[in-house]
């Protein structure tokens, strides 16, 4: 059923409807692009403000004084954070962006040696993990053959067998995303990670794309290393201080790229010339946190603590499920589904059409908000803790009136400089 009153019943049902409200959302407008820049929340907005307080009483005693003294605030809100990523609290620290986080990641953990010499990753990853990967193999003087690349048989997803079968020999350490950012396919990371370490490969993961859309278990699976960026599902606001995870087993690993900030809490001011690294993720921080980029993010996280992670997620793949069904229903033989049509998809769908970037702009110019993936691809994340069901039964109306009436004929299919 794809009608209007089966969204409100859902809507009536669902436990999470409530958080909406604590969301800025523009009148008129059904952002579907939480999957990029989530939302901001009054609660988000309130940290940021609590902060600038603690700036403006305190002055430089803000480092050890107020409710979240800076000196501590990034390994504070890693805690907060880890159950998002089924870590230990010192697993996890919050710090730098999700590029410089994969730079210091393999800067510690790729050591080539004459037979284990290659980073394997993927060739639908993301541009900016494959431009460090390469330029970190640069680094060591390495051609660029040692950065090795899964395949994709579709162009849209990745095979566990396709992953497992490039586990060779050479290989010494493999990045892969959780959540492929096209086409949303949510990976095994369970089976790819105990695969790796059978063949003695270090792994690990980004989680752009999923952290705060999808439970994970990174300790448990053992996973070595993991980052990602808080400003997408996680809502922690444009720009905002990532995370890395190091699994215990490597605690006591150097870190490659060093800095004070990597200390030893109670050893980085004695200002000693070698540096006392910290006992656990901490160690893998380079420079001072960026405080006020890291503020808005316990807010952010406030909600997820209450709303909790699974919940988000069932809900989630309800919403997809809806969106799915309205689409095929409504507007038949129209797009193709990019994403996993089955529960190995994330938090978003991806629709492919020829006319993909002039849709988007049709569906901005008619209150709603997607994003385009050039060439032709549409993605749709309607975000469990601020959209309804009624508002992808509206935005999928909104749709069909652009595909029917070819209203998108207007715009140019070409993509703007941000897409
Ligand atoms: C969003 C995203 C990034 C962004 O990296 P930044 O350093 O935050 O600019 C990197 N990798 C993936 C897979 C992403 O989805």
């Amino acid at each position: 059923m794809t009608t209007i009153e089966k969204a409100r019943l859902l809507d009536q049902q669902d436990t999470l409807g409530k958080y909406a409200d604590e969301f800025y959302k523009k009148e008129g407008q059904i952002y579907l692009d939480g999957n990029s820049l989530g939302l901001l929340s009054k609660r988000a907005e309130q940290s940021v403000l609590t902060l600038l307080d603690s700036w403006r009483q305190y002055g430089i005693d803000g480092w050890t004084s107020g409710e979240h003294p800076w000196f501590y605030l990034s390994e504070k809100l890693g805690e907060y954070c880890a159950p998002l990523v089924g870590a230990k609290s010192k697993e996890v620290v919050l710090t730098g962006s999700t590029t410089t986080n994969l730079h210091q990641l393999l800067a510690t953990f790729f050591k080539p040696t004459e037979k284990r010499n290659k980073i394997l990753a993927d060739e639908l990853n993301f541009p900016s993990d494959l431009y460090a990967v390469a330029s970190q193999i640069a680094l060591h003087n390495l051609p660029e053959s040692h950065m090795k690349l899964v395949k994709s048989e579709d162009g849209q997803t990745i095979s566990t067998e396709a992953i497992i079968e490039a586990m060779t020999d050479d290989v010494a350490v493999a990045v892969l995303p959780a959540v492929l950012y096209r086409s949303g396919q949510v990976l095994d990371l369970q089976a790819i990670t105990k695969a790796a370490h059978e063949r003695g490969i270090i792994i690990g993961f980004d989680l752009c794309h999923s952290i705060g859309s999808i439970p994970h278990q990174l300790h448990e699976i053992g996973a070595d290393f993991a980052f990602w960026c808080n400003y997408k599902h996680l809502n922690g606001g444009p720009g905002s201080v990532a995370g890395l995870f190091v699994h215990e087993k490597h605690f006591g690993t150097a870190p490659g790229l060093a800095g004070w900030f990597g200390s030893a809490k109670e050893k980085q001011f004695d200002l000693e010339t070698t540096i006392s690294a910290a006992p656990d993720a901490g160690a893998y921080q380079i420079g001072t946190p960026h405080i006020l980029s890291l503020a808005p993010i316990e807010g952010a996280l406030s909600i997820f603590a209450e709303a909790g992670i699974d919940a988000v997620r069932e809900k989630s793949l309800a919403l997809t499920e809806y969106m799915m069904e309205c689409i095929m229903h409504e507007i038949p033989n129209t797009f193709t589904f990019g994403n996993p049509l089955d529960e190995t998809r994330g938090g978003h769908l991806f629709l492919v059409h020829d006319e993909a970037a002039r849709i988007c702009k049709a569906l901005k110019e008619n209150g709603v908000v997607p994003d385009f993936r050039a060439p032709n691809g549409i993605r749709l994340a309607p975000v469990a803790l601020y959209n309804s069901f009624e508002e992808v039964w509206h935005a999928v109306q909104i749709l069909k009136d652009i595909v029917f009436n070819k209203t998108y004929e207007n715009h140019e299919n070409k993509r703007d400089i941000i897409a």
